[in-house]
């Protein structure tokens, strides 16, 4: 009856969160040990990896196809060599990244030295999300394994395949005792948070976000939060709106628009929007046909809820280029959509979908106003050449990254900080920002016990030492 069923899901759920407990544990074990601390061993840990994404291409990009429709192009591109540049990077600059650096001391100290001293945390939880996959799995992997921590990777249960083929894999080519990925949806996820953590680092939505935060709260552990939010594209009238188009086109359709750095939406100035409608349609047909739902480069909806929400969200404005959907295929065509009202529901959340609105905007002003009036986003673009224009964005709007003539791209530049503010994130990755995430800055004082210089305070107190 009911209580019996009730009762084995208890005893299940209870064995699963013992599994939790139980794998913190060994991976702690695992810590202890000191081997994870070597240089030798991350970087053996690094290349494995590398080696893994090489060999396991094919696995990947059949996964990746099952998942999102995703082209074999845009899994090499967008998925694994992003994350082979980063391991490559980290691998050419590690050594120096981790080399203590030595800071000045202030003479009422001297003789001393000072140094910082990078240390790993310990044991790390990467949660991950759907869009792509392996990259924001392994990514943040990347940075964990290159500062010397043991890692729990938990993937989006939302992408089985690649959720699988990453939990068959990683075993095989990493040091099991030290990374971990642990499969699942919301009930195991709650059950690693309720293990203590070194860090944590979660990409996804804001409302899981502040879940995991709050459960980093009971352990105080540190937290990265890799965010989403509305990304603004500005057009100024003189842009090369051909040029614009095209790469807005490419920005937003790549994932089927569901990348967490696409151009939300564009804020047009002046009279750009009916030039910049007909480059963009243009654009999509030219590169994906007169068909998009027949193009082998273009992606499909993750799943039928994601679907049914973005087809709701097309009642509204009017539709320049695509339109069509297929919910069997879940299939929403590259869509523009133009005299959007600035309160339209597209404008209420996060698109992440193949719909671009185009919202008019009579001056700068206007549209500085509309996007401070917004949530900070992941990512702010423009196009425009004009400097005083591009000093006002810089200096009056705030937001993770700006992208001056191309959206998406600056996540590949290994040298920058990857991240949100605000309600799109908190905290950097990639390069020596993810080893700076993973790791704990030590600050190490070391001063000779001769001569004992610091005599001169101590008590009692007279009033020559007052003036030291
Ligand atoms: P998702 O639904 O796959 O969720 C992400 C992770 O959270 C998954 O591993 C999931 O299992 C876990 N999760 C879900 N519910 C949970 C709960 N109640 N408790 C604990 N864990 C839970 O992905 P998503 O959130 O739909 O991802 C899309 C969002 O992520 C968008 O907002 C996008 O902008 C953002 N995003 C941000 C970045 C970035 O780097 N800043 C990258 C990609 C996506």
């Amino acid at each position: 009856d009911t209580a019996d069923v009730h009762e084995a899901a208890d005893v299940h759920e209870a064995a699963e969160a013992n599994d939790a407990a139980r794998t913190v544990g060994r991976l702690r074990e695992t810590f202890a040990t000191g081997r994870t601390r070597s240089l030798a061993w991350r970087r053996r840990q690094l290349k494995s990896l590398r080696a893994l994404l090489t060999e396991q291409t094919p696995a990947l990009t059949e996964a990746l196809r099952r998942d999102l429709g995703k082209s074999p192009v845009e899994t090499l591109t967008s998925e694994v060599r992003l994350v082979t540049n980063e391991i490559d990077h980290t691998l050419r600059h590690l050594h120096r990244w981790l080399r203590p650096q030595r800071v000045p001391v202030p003479a009422a100290l001297l003789p001393a030295r000072a140094r910082t001293v990078r240390e790993p945390l310990g044991v790390v939880l990467i949660i991950s999300p759907w869009n792509y996959p392996v990259q924001l799995s392994l990514a943040p992997l990347v940075g964990a394994l290159a500062a010397g921590n043991c890692a729990v990777l938990k993937p989006s249960e939302l992408a089985p395949a690649t959720s699988a083929e990453l939990a068959r894999l990683l075993p095989r080519y990493l040091d099991q005792d030290a990374v971990t990925v642990v499969e699942g949806g919301v009930r195991q996820t709650t059950q690693l948070l309720e293990q203590r953590f070194d860090h944590l680092f979660y990409t996804g939505n804001g409302t899981v976000g502040r879940i995991v935060m709050t459960a980093a709260a009971r352990h105080l552990t540190p937290v990265t939060l890799e965010l989403g939010g509305k990304c603004p594209v500005l057009i100024c009238p003189g842009d090369d709106l051909a040029t614009a188009a095209r790469r807005i086109a490419w920005g937003k359709f790549l994932n089927a628009g569901q990348s967490c750095t696409a151009p939300d939406h564009v804020l047009a100035i002046g009279d750009t929007a009916g030039a910049l409608e007909r480059h963009l349609a243009e654009a999509v047909r030219a590169m994906y046909g007169p068909d998009p739902a027949r193009s082998p480069d273009y992606g499909r909806i993750i799943n039928d809820r994601h679907f049914d929400r973005l087809t709701a969200l097309l009642g509204h404005g009017r539709v320049v280029t695509g339109g069509g959907h297929d919910r069997a295929a879940r299939y929403i065509a590259p869509t523009v959509l133009v005299d959007v009202e600035p309160d339209a529901p597209v404008m209420a959340e996060e698109i992440f979908g193949p719909l671009l609105p185009i919202l008019r905007m009579p001056d700068l002003d206007t549209a500085l106003t509309f996007i401070n009036a917004h949530d900070k986003p992941l990512a702010l673009y423009a196009f425009t050449t004009d400097r005083r224009t591009r000093r006002r964005l810089l200096a009056e709007t705030s937001s993770g990254a700006v992208g001056f003539g191309l959206p998406n791209a600056h996540l590949t530049v290994p040298g920058l900080p990857f991240g949100g503010v605000g309600e799109s994130g908190l905290g950097r990755y990639h390069g020596r920002h993810s080893v700076e995430t993973f790791s704990n800055a030590k600050a190490v004082l070391d001063k000779p016990l001769f001569p004992d210089t610091v005599r001169a305070v101590y008590p009692p107190f007279t009033t020559a030492k007052e003036r030291l």
